[in-house]
């Protein structure tokens, strides 16, 4: 259709599960469409895995990614609990694609609950840091701890890359979904972030929404959002959520966008219960395709294939997650029904003016904030013990009595339990004992952390400490339920 002859080379893995049949449908129709593109098949997921390559990810796929700097690939297994990494979150965290983009838009020709409320919002979902930085320990053999790193520099990527988005589709308003109120320095940061740089998109709407509230609202009223912007395991379960508002995770397209690299892909999973029976339903990786020809500026063949898609479902052809599984088409005559379609319009759908998306470029210097000021006040050492709050705080008072740190409290995940409070707090191995300097806060050599360490290693075992910290005069670490 474009009448081009320069050839666009797309990194195309077929992945896992339903992954081969969903890739197989969504490259034939884009190539019965003409556009102009080569494929390069690269392997990522369980059979990576298996062979032993812990990250699931081949380095011939990483060469070709960067190579082809677009890839469109298929849901790839992550073997759950322990060892391997996810070779999704993989991919995306080594391309820095801190974009995760998730229209949710009602389908004519889907019917649902929601139908005729003209639901048309896009998630946009902080992409690499987060929870999903997936950096973990086990900190005693019965307790667990997850970090959870936002950056100052991350949040602000993906606020203005929200704003931008809106700008790209003519929207007019980016809701802003965070815990804040709970998670004050973390999800906070974004919350603050977005609102600093909003003033700088004039013309679009903005507000803050507690996230849990933000899914009550799309579950109630969702057609009162256009863009929500929100970290990244907020915006994993809100975009599963909102996709179910359309007619579920097989119409749920996205993409991962990094200033040099896009990866397409369906929201879904592997669903392995349904691989190779050729009854799912391949359309979220086909409109994945539609959002890839886009970016690639193939504006005629994505606008075939979004209308063939519609016309196709409008027609009653429909898979057995919409229809029940009896009765639904199979996945190879859906394909087909799609490709016949090709050229056919539908009256129902309006397809979105775009105009180019201006990628954030922000300074690249790592200490991004740099503060006028900065002070230590204290140190948190984390231990674990078998000893009552009162025993434990009594040895410690002893140990480190003639230290420059004099112990503060200790508190059992985030509740103090010492000195007691007359609180009934649930206590296990894991304490976090809290140091204060006596005198002239401002530096804590590393002599004095030593010697501390050294006293509480005399009788117990700690695992993990972290400075306190404050910069130009703000507090730098939160208080605990119960500390003044
Ligand atoms: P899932 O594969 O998304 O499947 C969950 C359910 O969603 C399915 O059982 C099915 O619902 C429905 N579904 C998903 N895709 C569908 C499609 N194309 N057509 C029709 N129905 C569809 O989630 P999961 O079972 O939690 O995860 C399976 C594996 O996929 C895991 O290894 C997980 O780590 C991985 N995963 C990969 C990605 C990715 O590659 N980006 C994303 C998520 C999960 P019913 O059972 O109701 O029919």
């Amino acid at each position: 259709m474009s009448g081009r002859t320069d050839h666009t080379l797309v990194t195309l893995i077929p992945g896992d599960g339903i992954g081969p049949e969903c890739v197989d449908a969504a490259r034939r129709i884009v190539e019965a469409t003409g556009a102009p593109i080569d494929w390069e098949e690269a392997e990522a997921g369980a059979e990576v895995f298996k062979k032993g390559l812990p990250s699931g990810v081949p380095p011939e796929t990483m060469d070709s990614i960067t190579r082809t700097r677009v890839a469109l690939k298929g849901p790839l297994e992550t073997p759950v609990g322990f060892g391997e990494k996810s070779a999704n979150v993989t991919l995306r965290k080594l391309f820095e694609t801190y974009a995760n983009v998730r229209p949710v838009r009602e389908l004519p020709g889907v019917t649902t609950t929601y139908s005729g409320r003209g639901i048309d919002l896009v998630m946009v979902r902080e992409n690499v840091e987060d929870l999903y930085a997936g950096i973990e320990h086990m900190q005693t053999p019965g307790v667990a701890q997850c970090l959870k790193l936002i950056s100052v520099k991350g949040s602000e990527k993906i606020a203005r890359f929200a704003f931008e988005f809106a700008r790209s589709e003519y929207r007019s308003s980016v809701a802003c979904a965070t815990k804040a109120n709970i998670m004050k320095f973390t999800e906070g940061t974004l919350k603050r972030v977005f609102e600093r740089v909003a003033p700088d998109y004039p013309e679009l709407g903005s507000w803050h929404v507690i996230v849990d509230n933000c899914a009550h609202q799309l579950v109630k009223k969702p057609e009162q959002y256009d863009v929500i912007v929100t970290t990244n395991m907020n915006g994993d379960i809100l975009s599963d959520l909102s996709s179910a508002l359309v007619g579920g995770l097989g119409f749920a397209p996205s993409a991962n966008i990094g200033n040099e690299i896009a990866i397409f892909e369906a929201v879904h999973g592997s669903a392995p219960k349904y691989a190779g029976k050729d009854v799912i339903n391949p359309t979220a990786v086909i409109l994945s395709a539609v959002m890839m020809l886009r970016y690639l500026e193939m504006f005629e063949e994505a606008e075939a294939i979004e209308h063939a898609v519609l016309v196709t479902l409008e027609s009653g052809v429909l898979t057995g997650d919409v229809v029940g599984y009896d009765r639904g088409t199979p996945t190879t005559t859906y394909r087909d029904t799609i490709i016949g379609n090709l050229g056919k319009r539908t009256e129902n759908w309006i397809v979105r003016d775009h105009r180019p998306l201006q990628l954030p470029v922000l300074d690249a210097a790592p200490d991004y904030v740099r503060p006028a000021s900065r002070a230590v006040v204290g140190l948190d050492v984390f231990v674990e013990s078998p000893l009552s709050a009162a025993e434990l705080g009594a040895s410690l008072m002893e140990l480190t009595s003639d230290t420059r740190l004099s112990l503060k409290m200790i508190s059992s995940r985030g509740t103090k339990v010492f000195p007691p409070t007359g609180a009934i707090t649930d206590t296990l191995d894991h304490w976090r004992c809290r140091f204060i300097i006596k005198e002239n806060p401002g530096d804590l050599p590393d002599e004095d952390v030593h010697q501390l360490l050294a006293r509480i290693s005399r009788r117990h075992m700690w695992m993990h400490t972290e400075k306190l910290q404050e910069f130009e005069g703000e507090l730098g670490f939160t208080r605990d339920q119960g500390e003044n």
